[in-house]
């Protein structure tokens, strides 16, 4: 058990709502293994208290916050820098306090690509697909648009706003994306929608997976259920498959290590999944 005392530094998870939060219990659990001095709390923030939240990171002293919706994007403006991949993204999921100087970051992409690379799914040469069009999709769309993939299509159940995020993403990384699913094969399939999630777990984003084979990764950024009806059908047409749950731990694994400046060993994320999450 970690000792909380005078000199435990805070770290925290700003949301509204945030309670359901996982990321206590991971960040938690990665301090005591390391035997690191941070505690990590959930605090529950009204959108009209968002500048005064900021303001109290610096005046509690506070190591570090993660940022969940509806803050990612209003809490930029509060911020003394942003570190240029966040900017590109367009949204903030970690604020790291240096020396009362606070940096805002954003794991989240980068979190599902180590995922990916931990599951030997690259994006460099690949047809991919994503579908979804929403607070996921922006960054993820962005942050593989830097990536070399082959091409990347966004659909979305609302064509404008793929339209605008293929809009966002050929002005920030200059790459092609096309909104039309125009292929017959695709490397990688990403649900970056929420259907399918609980308790709607019936649900898929697409009737015809046809497309889906034996030389498709099929990825869902949903984590609960554990098996989506997307997923599911995926597997049974051969894809290799990978919920969302790798995403969730490897973007805390990074905010970890900005909060603490420090590197943490390979399996981390492994002894998470098994140990806090019991995958
Ligand atoms: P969001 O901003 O609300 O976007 C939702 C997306 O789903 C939109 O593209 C929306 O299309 C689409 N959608 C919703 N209901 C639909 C329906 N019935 N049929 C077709 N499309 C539908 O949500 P988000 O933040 O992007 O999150 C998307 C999913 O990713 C959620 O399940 C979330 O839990 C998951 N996620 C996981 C992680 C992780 O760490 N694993 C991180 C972030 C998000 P419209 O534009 O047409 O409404």
């Amino acid at each position: 058990m970690l000792e909380i005392n005078g000199h435990t530094k805070q770290l925290a998870i700003i949301g509204y709502p945030v309670e359901h939060s996982f990321s206590p219990k991971m960040h938690n659990f990665i301090s005591e293994k390391m035997g690191n001095p941070y505690v990590y709390t959930a605090l529950e923030v009204h959108p009209d208290n968002i500048a005064a939240a900021i303001a109290g990171i610096r005046a509690l002293g506070f190591s570090g916050i993660n940022v969940t919706a509806p803050h990612k994007y209003t809490v930029m403006q509060y911020l003394d820098e942003i570190a240029p991949q966040a900017q590109k993204l367009g949204s903030v999921n970690t604020i790291v306090n240096r020396n009362n100087r606070l940096i805002g970051y954003n794991t989240d992409a980068d979190g599902l690509y180590r995922s990916m690379l931990h599951n030997n799914m690259t994006v460099d040469g690949k047809d991919i697909l994503i579908l979804g069009a929403g607070g996921a999709a922006k960054p993820i769309s962005v942050f593989f648009a830097q990536l070399s993939p082959s091409s990347m299509t966004v659909v979305n159940r609302t064509a404008a706003k793929a339209e605008t995020l293929a809009a966002y993403v050929r002005s920030t990384t200059g790459y092609p994306i096309e909104t039309q699913q125009q292929r017959r094969h695709y490397d990688i399939v990403i649900n970056a929608t929420s259907v399918g999630m609980y308790p709607n777990t019936e649900a898929c984003p697409m009737d015809d997976l046809s497309f889906i084979d034996a030389q498709t990764a099929a990825v869902d950024l949903i984590y609960n259920p554990a098996e989506t009806v997307f997923l599911r059908r995926a597997r049974e047409n051969g894809a290799k498959t990978m919920n969302g749950l790798g995403m969730l731990v490897y973007q805390g694994i990074i905010s970890y290590e900005l909060f603490t400046d420090t590197k943490l060993p390979d399996n981390i994320g492994d002894m998470i999944i098994e140990e806090v999450f019991g995958a």
